[in-house]
């Protein structure tokens, strides 16, 4: 049924600090979903639990209703899109795209077919055998989505994918990252404090306050009603 649910996540950080509260989403297998609201106000954190780089207080996370909430990050059917690109500078753009495939013993033929054809959804085909130092930032942001769409994950997530980028080449990438989810047609969690970023690209959109779920609704409902 479900892409994506959460049920009563919470998260205290060791200092006692309460980051999330109760935390309750269901998410359909094709949504955007946008975590929006300030700084501080818990959407990395949410973002980090549900990859399974932090680990949760209480509470249960499934993905395609698998409980995943002891299944290790690279276990969880999930892709992760960093901020700061996080590209290895000494590999090419090829590599850095087949290293996550590597890891996990992938044959160099399939490998090789996963990162030629998310080179052509992203046309990154002129750019595979250059280093990453060799790109603009919206080409590295290209290679970085090029490393998640290889795994074919279940959920991808991305945490203020976009904040590296000037005004213009952030309009652009987002047109593209949105294309890329109609195209692939599965989850996309995405973390923006950019109310135009929510509004544009979520297919709904998850406003948090002080780490509380305050509102969960389609952009047309949220912005556009009286
Ligand atoms: P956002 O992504 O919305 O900016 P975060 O999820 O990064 O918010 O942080 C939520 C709150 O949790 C912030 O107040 C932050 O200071 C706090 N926080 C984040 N990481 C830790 C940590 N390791 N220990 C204690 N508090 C933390
Ligand atoms: P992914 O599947 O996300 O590409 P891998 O499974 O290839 O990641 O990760 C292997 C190791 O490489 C990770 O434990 C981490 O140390 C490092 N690594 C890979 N990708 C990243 C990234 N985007 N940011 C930081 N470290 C990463």
């Amino acid at each position: 049924m479900a892409g994506l649910k959460l049920v009563n996540v919470n998260k205290v950080y060791p200092n006692g600090f309460h980051a999330v509260h109760d935390m309750n989403l269901d998410i359909q297998d094709n949504e955007f979903i946008v975590f929006v609201g300030p700084s501080g106000c818990g959407k990395s954190t949410a973002l980090r639990m549900i990859a399974g780089l932090e680990e949760i207080t209480s509470g249960e996370i499934y993905i395609e209703d698998r409980l995943v909430n002891d299944v290790s990050p690279k276990d969880r059917d999930i892709a992760m899109v960093f901020q700061n690109y996080a590209l290895y500078p000494h590999m090419t753009n090829y590599e850095n795209m087949a290293f996550g495939l590597k890891l996990r013993n992938m044959p160099k033929k399939e490998i090789d077919q996963r990162v030629q054809n998310a080179a052509d959804i992203l046309g990154l085909q002129e750019l595979l055998k250059n280093k990453p130092k060799e790109l603009s930032g919206g080409q590295r942001q290209r290679i970085a989505l090029g490393r998640a769409i290889v795994r074919d994950p279940k959920v991808f997530l991305m945490d203020e994918p976009l904040s590296n980028l000037d005004a213009k080449l952030r309009v652009q990438t987002r047109a593209e990252i949105s294309k890329l989810h109609h195209r692939l047609k599965t989850t996309f969690i995405y973390v923006t404090h950019d109310q135009t970023e929510a509004m544009t690209m979520g297919t709904r959109i998850v406003v948090l306050k002080d780490g509380h779920v305050m509102q969960v609704d389609t952009p047309t409902n949220l912005y556009e009603k009286p």
